[in-house]
C-alpha cells in the first residue's frame, strides 16, 4: 500500500476512525467545515466499533440531551444510505424492555412518560404482548414490557463506513494507517498534531481515540479518566423459528439483552460486578482485538440471562465474545473542550452506547466546535466535570467495577456510587460521621446527605422510589433551618482567590451582575457566554480593589476556573484555586446570629453586618472569613475557615449550639430548603442552554453597568422577543407522591414541560415542590 499523504494544514484534525470520529467528521463537513482530516491509526472501526452489538434504542434515558441524541441517531442511520449509497444495516425490528419487578416497573413507567414527552413512541405492554412479540422468551414472571416499534439494530461497521463516505463526499479527508503521536501547542492552545507520517498544523484537534483517548490526552496534561473494561456477548447456534425480524429484547433483571444474529441468538451481558481491562494502558497495537473470555466469572450471569430465553440453555454456543469498551466514573461520556488546553476537544468514554448515541453526539460536538458553544445541555457530560485524581490507576480499577454494572441496575433516585469512596474528605469528616452523617459522593467528596439521630445507624437498608426511613430525620433538619439554626459542612464548594490590579475589571466583564462595587460585599451573579446563556451561577465577593473571592458549586469547579483563566488575557489578574485550603461551614436559620454572636467579638448586628456583608471575624482562636448570605432563604452566614482551624471552629459552634436548637443538616435539607425558595442549582434546574430571562434570573443582571459584560447584547435582544420557554415552580397539592426529576407536568390536561429538579418541601405543608420548564 502506498504511503498515506497528509496535508500540511487542516482547520480540524479528528483523531480516531471509530463511530465517534467518523460522526464528528461527517457533521463538521455537513455544517460547512470541509477542511477536516480524520486520522486513523489502523483501519476504520479497528478499535471498539467493529465488534459492537449494534442495538439502536431510543428508550431509557431521563436526560433530554441523551434522548434527543438517541432519536437523532436512529433517524440518521435510517436515512444515511440514501445519501451515501452505503447501507447502515439499520433494521427497525422493535425494542422491548422488560420489567420483572416492582421497582423496575416504577422506573420504566417514569422513563417512558418522559420519553413519550420527548417524542418517542413507547408503550407499556402486557406479558402476553411481550410473548406475542418474542415467543421464545419466558414471560410468566413479567409485570410489563415497554415497547418501541421503530427502534432496532444496525451494523456498526457499516454505519461507520457510511458516515465516513458521507464525510468524504462533503470534502473531508480520511487517512488510515497513520497514528497521531502527539498534539502540538503554543500559549495554552492547540497548534496541530505530529503523526507517524509527518506533522499537520490545525486550529482544532478532536480526540476521538476511544479507549486510547486517556493515554493520548495525558501527553498534553488533558484529563480523560476513562477505563476500558471487559464487555461480553455470546452467539448461539441457529435456533429454529428465530426470525431476523424478531425485536430486540432487554431484561436488565437477568443481566442480558437478546437479539437474532444469523439465525442464532445474540445474548449480550451487563454483569453487576465487572472487570476492568489493561489499567496500566491499552496496547498501542491492539487492533480488531478480542479478550480471552473469563468463563468462570461470567458463567453464573450467562446462565441467569439464558433462563430468560430458555431454548438458549439447550443450544450450542457458537461464540463467546469479549471485547474492551470504555467506561467513565459516572457513566457519562467525556465530551467538549478540555479545560487544560484551548481548542482541544474530546469525545470518548461511551459506556457501551457509542453506536446508539454516536450520530447525535457527532452533531452536538461539531456544532460546539464551529459555534464556540453547544446547543444542548452539556452540564452532565462536559469533560470539565471530571477531576485529575479520577485518572489514578487505582481509582479507575476500583470505580470501573461498579460503573458497567450500573447500566442494568435500577436507577434509584437517591443512590450514590459506592466504590472508590473516601477519596476526598473535609477536615470535619470524622466529626460529622460521629454526629450521624450518611455520606454520599459529591464530586468525589464525602458529602453529608442527612443525619441519623443518636441510637440509629446512618445506613440505607433498601433503596426505593418511596419515602425512605430517614424521611422524618430530614424533616427535622429542614425544620431546624426554618425555626432555629443549622450547621452544614459545604467544604466541597469550589473556592478561588482572584487577585491583581485588574481583578475587578476582569470579573466585572464576565459577570452579568455588578461585582466590583463596595468593598466587603458579596454578589450573586451569572456568567454568560456571547449568546447570553448560562456558563456559571455563583458568588463574587470583593474584599478590596485587588482581592476577590469567587465561590461556585462542586460540579462547576473546573469550568469556572477555566472560564476565568481564559478571559484574563493580558490583564493583571491571577486565579488561585484554594478549594482545599478552606473549609466552609454554613450557619443558617433565624437563630444563627444569636449563636455566632455568642462566639465572636465582632458586631453582627444588622447595622454593622447587613445582608451581603463580608468580613473577617474571630471565633475562638481562629480567624474566619464570614459572609452574610443564604442559599436556603433564612438569616444565615457562610464561614470560610483555614482548613487547619476548621475543627476548632466546628467544636466552638457545636459546644455553643444547644441553647439555640442547633442541628447538623445535610444536602437533602439543603435541597428541600433551597427549592422551596426557588434558589437555582446550575446543572440541575438551570443549564448552559438557558438565558437568564427564561429562568427568572433577570434580577441579578445589571444591564446598565458601565462597560457592559459578556452576553449583554444577547440579553438585550432576548428582552425584545417573547420567551419560548420558562422555568416555573409548581407545588403538588397531594402530599403523597414523591417527585425527583423528569416527571411530566400537565396544564389543562396538556403536557407543558418536565421537572428538571424536585424535592419534597417540608415547610409547604408537605407537598412536593418541583421546578419545571416548558
Ligand atoms: C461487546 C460490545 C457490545 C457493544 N454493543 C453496543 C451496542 O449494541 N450499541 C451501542 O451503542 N454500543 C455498543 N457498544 C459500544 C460501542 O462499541 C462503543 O461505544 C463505540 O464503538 C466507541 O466508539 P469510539 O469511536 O469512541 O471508539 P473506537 O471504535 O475504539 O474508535 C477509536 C479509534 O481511534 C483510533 N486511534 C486510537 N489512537 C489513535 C492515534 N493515536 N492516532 C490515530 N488513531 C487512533 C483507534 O484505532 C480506533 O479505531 C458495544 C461494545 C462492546 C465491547
Amino acid at each position: 500500500m502506498a504511503d498515506p499523504v497528509l496535508p500540511q494544514h487542516a482547520r480540524v484534525v479528528v483523531i480516531g476512525g471509530g463511530i465517534i470520529g467518523c460522526s464528528v467528521a461527517y457533521h463538521l463537513a455537513h455544517m460547512g467545515c470541509t477542511d477536516v482530516v480524520l486520522i486513523e491509526r489502523d483501519r476504520l472501526t479497528s478499535g471498539t466499533t467493529w465488534h459492537a452489538a449494534g442495538l439502536i434504542v431510543t428508550f431509557g434515558s431521563t436526560s433530554e440531551t441523551s434522548t434527543e441524541m438517541r432519536k437523532y441517531t436512529r433517524d440518521l442511520y435510517a436515512r444515511l444510505e440514501a445519501e451515501t449509497d452505503v447501507a447502515t444495516g439499520f433494521k427497525p425490528v422493535g425494542f422491548i424492555e422488560i420489567a420483572a419487578d416492582r421497582d423496575r416497573l416504577e422506573e420504566y413507567r417514569r422513563v417512558s412518560a418522559f420519553n413519550r414527552h420527548c417524542g418517542i413512541d413507547v408503550h407499556e405492554i402486557s406479558a402476553k404482548q411481550v410473548h406475542d412479540l418474542f415467543p421464545l422468551a419466558r414471560t410468566d414472571d413479567i409485570l410489563a414490557g415497554f415497547y418501541v416499534e421503530n427502534d432496532g439494530r444496525a451494523n456498526p461497521v457499516d454505519v461507520t463506513m457510511s458516515l465516513a463516505r458521507g464525510a468524504r463526499m462533503k470534502g473531508a479527508k480520511i487517512v488510515e494507517g497513520v497514528a497521531v503521536t502527539g498534539v502540538t501547542t503554543k500559549g495554552g492552545a492547540v497548534t496541530g498534531v505530529t503523526t507517524t507520517h509527518g506533522d499537520i498544523t490545525a486550529e482544532v484537534v478532536v480526540n476521538c481515540a476511544g479507549m486510547w483517548a486517556r493515554q493520548l490526552g495525558a501527553k498534553n496534561g488533558v484529563n480523560i479518566p476513562l477505563q476500558s473494561a471487559e464487555h461480553y456477548y455470546l452467539i448461539t447456534d441457529a435456533i429454529p423459528g428465530l426470525s431476523s425480524s424478531c425485536p430486540v429484547l432487554e431484561d436488565p433483571g437477568s443481566h442480558g439483552y437478546f437479539r437474532e444474529e444469523v439465525g442464532g441468538l445474540m445474548i449480550g451481558l451487563f454483569e453487576p460486578i465487572c472487570a476492568p481491562w489493561k489499567v496500566s494502558g491499552v496496547p498501542e497495537d491492539f487492533s480488531f482485538g478480542e479478550i480471552e473470555p473469563d468463563w468462570e466469572r461470567m458463567g453464573p450471569y450467562v446462565e441467569t440471562a439464558m433462563k430468560r430465553v430458555p431454548i438458549s440453555l439447550d443450544t450450542g454456543v457458537k461464540k463467546f465474545f469479549c471485547g474492551p469498551e470504555s467506561f467513565t466514573p459516572d457513566l457519562q461520556p467525556v465530551v467538549g473542550e478540555a479545560p487544560e488546553l484551548k481548542n482541544y476537544f474530546v469525545a470518548a468514554g461511551m459506556n457501551s452506547i457509542g453506536i446508539l448515541t454516536g450520530g447525535g453526539l457527532g452533531r452536538v460536538l461539531a456544532h460546539w466546535i464551529l459555534n464556540g458553544r453547544a446547543d444542548v445541555d452539556v452540564t452532565g457530560f462536559h469533560i470539565d466535570r471530571l477531576h485529575r485524581y479520577q485518572s489514578n490507576p487505582e481509582y479507575r480499577r476500583v470505580r470501573t467495577v461498579e460503573s458497567l454494572g450500573m447500566v442494568y441496575q435500577c436507577h434509584y433516585p437517591t443512590r450514590s456510587m459506592q466504590t472508590a469512596r473516601g477519596a476526598k474528605r473535609s477536615a470535619l469528616h470524622d466529626r460529622l460521621a460521629a454526629a450521624g452523617a450518611y455520606f454520599k459522593d459529591v464530586s468525589g467528596w464525602e458529602g453529608a446527605d442527612w443525619y441519623a439521630p443518636a441510637g440509629h445507624e446512618a445506613k440505607v437498608e433498601t433503596l426505593s422510589w418511596g419515602r425512605q426511613p430517614w424521611f422524618d430525620w430530614w424533616k427535622a433538619e429542614h425544620d431546624a433551618a426554618r425555626n432555629d439554626v443549622i450547621l452544614m459542612d459545604m467544604s466541597f464548594m469550589a473556592k478561588f482567590w482572584v487577585q491583581g490590579r485588574d481583578a475587578g475589571a476582569v470579573l466585572e466583564r464576565i459577570s452579568a451582575n455588578r461585582v466590583n462595587g463596595p468593598k466587603g460585599t458579596i454578589t450573586y451573579t451569572q456568567w454568560l457566554n456571547g449568546g447570553g446563556t448560562l456558563e456559571a451561577d455563583l458568588t463574587v465577593t470583593k474584599l478590596d480593589d485587588q482581592h476577590f473571592w469567587v465561590v461556585a458549586s462542586d460540579t462547576a469547579h473546573r469550568h469556572v476556573n477555566a472560564w476565568m483563566r481564559r478571559h484574563i488575557g493580558d490583564a493583571h489578574a491571577f486565579v488561585t484555586d484554594v478549594t482545599s485550603s478552606y473549609a466552609q461551614l454554613n450557619v443558617q436559620g433565624p437563630r444563627s446570629r444569636e449563636l455566632l454572636a455568642s462566639l465572636t467579638s465582632a458586631d453582627l448586628s444588622n447595622e454593622a453586618f447587613p445582608f451581603r456583608a463580608a468580613r473577617e471575624i474571630d471565633i475562638g482562636f481562629a480567624r474566619v472569613f464570614c459572609v452574610r448570605i443564604t442559599y436556603l432563604g433564612e438569616l444565615g452566614y457562610e464561614l470560610y475557615i483555614p482548613a487547619e482551624q476548621a475543627v476548632h471552629v466546628y467544636e466552638r459552634i457545636v459546644a455553643a449550639g444547644g441553647p439555640f436548637g442547633l442541628r447538623h443538616a445535610g444536602l437533602k435539607a439543603l435541597a428541600s430548603l433551597r427549592m422551596e425558595k426557588a434558589y437555582r442549582d446550575y446543572g440541575h434546574d438551570i443549564d448552559n442552554t438557558d438565558s437568564v430571562l427564561e429562568v427568572g434570573l433577570g434580577f441579578a443582571v445589571d444591564l446598565e453597568k458601565p462597560g457592559g459584560f459578556i452576553g449583554r447584547d444577547a440579553v438585550l435582544a432576548k428582552k425584545q422577543t417573547p420567551l419560548r420557554k420558562r422555568l416555573v415552580q409548581i407545588l403538588v397539592k397531594d402530599p403523597e407522591p414523591l417527585l425527583f426529576h423528569a416527571e411530566i407536568v400537565h396544564r389543562d390536561g396538556k403536557p407543558v414541560g418536565y421537572v428538571r429538579a424536585a424535592s419534597y418541601g417540608h415547610t409547604l405543608g408537605g407537598g412536593s415542590r418541583p421546578t419545571a420548564s416548558r
